[in-house]
Order: structure tokens, then sequence, then C-alpha cells
């Protein structure tokens, strides 16, 4: 059976972060990429707020040039899926793709969170020709300056990003499938006092409109079935975020939503020598470039642990 001094597993900017810092520290770390190797990031395309790229770059590159800094300091990538692991046996045990049984020292979990989304047909079409629909405002609201644009949503995502849209965009339609909004009050004041922002109360998103980009969002009242046809050229889906963290259950505490807890602003987490980074424990930040902060500070913790446990 392999063993090895340090497992990562995820391959987004976190899991990448932290495989440059465990390899250039000397831990010979394992990456097991998961499902989406690259991350979310792979299914965005212009990536303009990661700092050092000043004329900007696209998701996919950018998880290329990470997972080659990766492996230029020794990095073993690996394609496969972690689908079971006991994390309180000493050392760690992980199973990949069901079948191959390992053995780890320290293991840093980066297996990200995915964006929830409506489920039309137009919406993936779109979303995946990178024709105007997002999951993320702080990322691609940007690329609307000045144009009229959409949110699905009425939690804190997405009023905190409805409110974000309002500062670049001319209008933003807020589409709340209820009279309430589950957002907090706070935030509820923030959204309801921005003047460029009309929420739509009681009402789904029936289609979305456009050939190449978004053009119009029909939406329906679900009270009156009335259709109302909004046009927008983006159209944004904040309806939250679901951890990839199933695995990890009933062995590591996470919050009522899956996110993994970690300890007084470290990567730690309950079980010693296993570490959480990036977005499967972090539901406030959600960036590329917090993600790969976690992420370092998971080789750190990692590195420390074991000379801590004295495994060299
Ligand atoms: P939430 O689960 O809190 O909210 C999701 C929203 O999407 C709800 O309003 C829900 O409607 C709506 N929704 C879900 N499915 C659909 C659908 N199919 N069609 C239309 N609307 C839908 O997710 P968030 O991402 O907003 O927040 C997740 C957690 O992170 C929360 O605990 C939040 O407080 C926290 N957070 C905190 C922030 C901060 O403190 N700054 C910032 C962002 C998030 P309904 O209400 O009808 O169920």
């Amino acid at each position: 059976m392999e063993h090895v001094k340090c497992l990562i597993i995820g391959s987004g900017p976190a899991g990448y972060t932290a495989a440059i810092y465990a390899a250039r520290a000397d831990l010979k770390p394992v990456l097991y990429t998961g499902l989406v190797p690259g991350g979310q990031l792979t299914e965005t395309t212009e990536v303009d707020n990661f700092p050092g790229y000043p004329k900007g770059i696209t998701g996919p590159e950018l998880m290329e040039d990470l997972k080659a800094q990766a492996e230029r300091f020794g990095t073993q990538v690996r394609f496969g899926i972690a689908t079971k692991v006991d994390l309180n046996a000493t050392p760690k045990k992980i199973w990949i793709d069901e079948t191959i049984e390992m053995t780890a020292d320290t293991v840093i979990i980066s297996t990200g969170a995915s964006a929830k989304w409506l489920g039309l047909e137009n919406e993936t079409r779109l979303r995946l020709n990178a024709g105007g629909v997002s999951a993320c405002a702080v990322c691609d609201g940007f690329f609307y300056r000045g144009q009229d644009v959409a949110i699905v949503g009425a939690g804190d995502t997405a009023a905190e990003e409805a409110t974000y849209l309002a500062k670049l965009c001319k209008k933003v339609y807020m589409i709340i499938r209820r009279s309430d909004m589950r957002a907090s009050k706070a935030m509820q004041h923030r959204v309801k006092n921005t003047a460029n922002i009309e929420i739509i109360w009681d009402s789904e998103t029936h289609d979305i409109v456009g050939q190449q980009a978004v053009e119009n969002v029909i939406v329906k009242n679900i009270k009156t079935n009335e259709l109302r046809t909004l046009t927008v050229t983006g159209f944004f889906v904040a309806i939250g975020h679901k951890p990839n963290t199933d695995i990890f259950k009933g062995q590591l505490t996470m919050d009522d939503l899956g996110y993994i807890d970690v300890i007084g602003g470290s990567s730690k987490t309950n079980i010693p020598g296993v570490f959480a980074v990036g977005d499967c424990s972090d539901k406030t930040y959600r960036q590329a470039v917090t993600a790969a902060g976690s992420g370092c500070m998971g080789a750190l913790d990692a590195e420390r642990w074991l000379a801590s446990e004295g495994i060299h």
C-alpha cells in the first residue's frame, strides 16, 4: 500500500497552492484532482482579479499555470476522486476511486464547493458557452458595467452581490421566489435602499433567451402566472453553494451547511494532521486568491504538525 507524507485532495487554487508550498518544503505531496481538475475556475472565462496578471487570464489558463508550478517542485498530480476516508486512523486512510487504498501522515482537504444552478436548459447552455450566465458577481460583474443585469436569490450572497452589481451596472433586477428575503435584515436594508435595484417578488425564472449571449430573461409571477420580460445582458445565479464535503461527514466537524470547521484562523480541523483550505471551509469570501492564501496556510500547518510529531 502506498504511503505519503502529505496527501492533497482537490485541485482548485487552494489545492495547487498547498501543493506548491508542501513540495518546496520537501513533503513530496501527492494531489488527487477530483472530478473537475482545476475546480470552479475552469468554468469561468476571464479572471481579472487574481494578482499578478495585469492583463487578466482565463480561468483554465490560470489553473494550468498553478498546476505547472506545483509540478515544477515535484508534486505528483493524479486524476482520481477520494471516495472514502478514515481520518481517525494512524496513519490516515484514503480510498481513491473506491479501489486504491493509501495512507497519509497529513491530509489537506481542498475539495471546494459547487455553485447551485436553477437547472434550466438555456441557463446551462449559456453558462457553458460563456454567454452571460454566472454564479459570481465579484468575478464577472465587471463585464456588465453600465448594462442591465438580473440576479436570482434572496440570501446574504444574493443581497451582497446585488449591491455589488448595482455599483457597476445601470439596473439590477433581483428575482425572488417568495414575498420575503432570507438575507439578514442589514443586507435587506441595503438592497431596498439601493435606487437601481428593482426587486421582483414572488417570481421564478421561466426562461433565459439568447443565442450566443443573454438577451432577455422571462420571469413568471407564481401567484398570478403573469410573465414579464427583462431586457438584460447578464444573468447571475446566487441561490447557494454546496461544499464538497460529504465523504468527511461524521469525522470532521462542520457547520449545518457542510462547511468544515477550522480552528481559530488556521486550517486545522478537529482531527490533528487534517487541514481544510479553500471553499470547502469558507462560505464568506470564496475568491481564488483567498483560496490560494488558505492553501498556503494548509501546507505550512501540515509542515509544522509533521515537525511537532517528529515525522521526517
Ligand atoms: P442561502 O441558502 O442562505 O440562500 C439561498 C437563496 O436562494 C434563498 O433566498 C433561496 O430562496 C434562494 N433559492 C434557492 N433555490 C432557489 C431556486 N431554485 N430558485 C430561486 N431561488 C432559490 O445561500 P447564500 O449563498 O446566500 O448564503 C449561504 C450562507 O453563507 C448563509 O448562512 C449566509 O448567511 C452566509 N453568507 C454570509 C455572508 C456575510 O456574512 N457577509 C455573505 C454571503 C453568505 P428561499 O429563501 O425561498 O429558500
